[in-house]
């Protein structure tokens, strides 16, 4: 049904035991005496694995959404992607998701996909797909109860936009390991309409005393992931502002979010010994 699975155990023994897709692919193209794998280049270009961006909107737009998709073109290539970036829903198909390990929804809104596009992308996400929502992607599908586990928690209001310290709550999860402890930045903070944390794994919160406007009695998750409902979900809260996505720190917790959602190796990821310098050292 969704030939991603098939290909990414078949890509996994392939590549088993060599350290990275490049180097194989490398070693294959310059190898005359290995036959059985030499079909490896063929099969990836039948069935790429694709990253799908899905920014549709049907309620508030944000201007930031180019800057979004420019950034996880260049995210996605660097994991070897082939990206997909569409506003048309009509993807939403068993053979528009052919060959789709990951979809991203960056700063969907409203109410996006009819029910025949929602079962698809159901199915799909069950059969583990992988799935990562950014900012607006808990302003989207609120009469959807898939989506609302699928999310975590839904927007219910925001402040101005204004700098935060974010506290890491789990320093080792590969979307959040590269981060200072304690990384002030500034965006626009979302207060959700509940808590996820009993339902899902917080990666992050935002510090309430930090900014004014928080409204969520002092346990302000904006980070968090789950992986009980056949694939892999990561939401996070950041990413209103076009200056969002030109950000270092930010870029790396998307690669790492990606990373996660798709059970991908990251090349690009940075030594975690930066990680201490950082920590702690809290500027405006
Ligand atoms: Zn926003």
């Amino acid at each position: 049904m969704f030939r991603f699975l098939s290909l990414s155990i078949c890509l996994l023994a392939i590549l088993a035991p060599v350290s990275s897709f490049s180097d194989t692919a490398t070693a294959i193209l310059q190898s005359d005496d290995e036959p059985e794998v030499a079909a490896l280049p063929l099969v990836a270009e039948s069935s790429p694995n694709r990253l799908l961006v899905f920014s549709k909107t049907a309620g508030f737009r944000h201007n930031s959404i180019p800057a979004g998709i420019q950034c996880m073109k260049e995210l996605g290539a660097e994991l070897g992607f082939e990206v997909v970036a569409t506003e048309d829903s009509a993807i939403f198909t068993e053979e528009g998701l052919d060959g789709v390990s990951v979809v991203v929804f960056l700063n969907t809104t409203g109410d996006v996909l009819d029910p025949a596009q929602q079962a698809v992308f159901e199915s799909w996400f069950r059969s583990g797909g992988g799935w990562l929502g950014v900012h607006a992607a808990a302003d989207t599908e609120y009469d959807w109860p898939f989506y609302a586990e699928l999310v975590g928690a839904y927007f219910k209001s925001h402040p101005r936009i204004q700098s935060a310290i974010v506290v890491v709550e789990d320093s080792e999860h590969r979307s959040t390991r590269m981060l200072p402890g304690l990384w002030r930045r500034q965006d626009e903070w979302y207060t959700y309409r509940m808590n996820p944390r009993p339902h899902v794994k917080v990666l992050a919160t935002v510090d309430e005393s930090s900014f004014e406007g928080g409204g969520m009695s002092g346990d302000h998750p904006i980070a968090w992931c789950h992986d009980t409902l056949g694939g892999r979900s990561l939401y996070t809260g950041g990413g209103h502002t076009v200056e969002s996505y030109v950000e270092p720190a930010f870029r790396d917790h998307l690669r790492g979010s990606l990373c996660w959602v798709g059970q991908l190796p990251d090349p690009a990821e940075k030594d975690n010994s930066k990680k201490d310098e950082a920590t702690d050292q809290v500027t405006d």
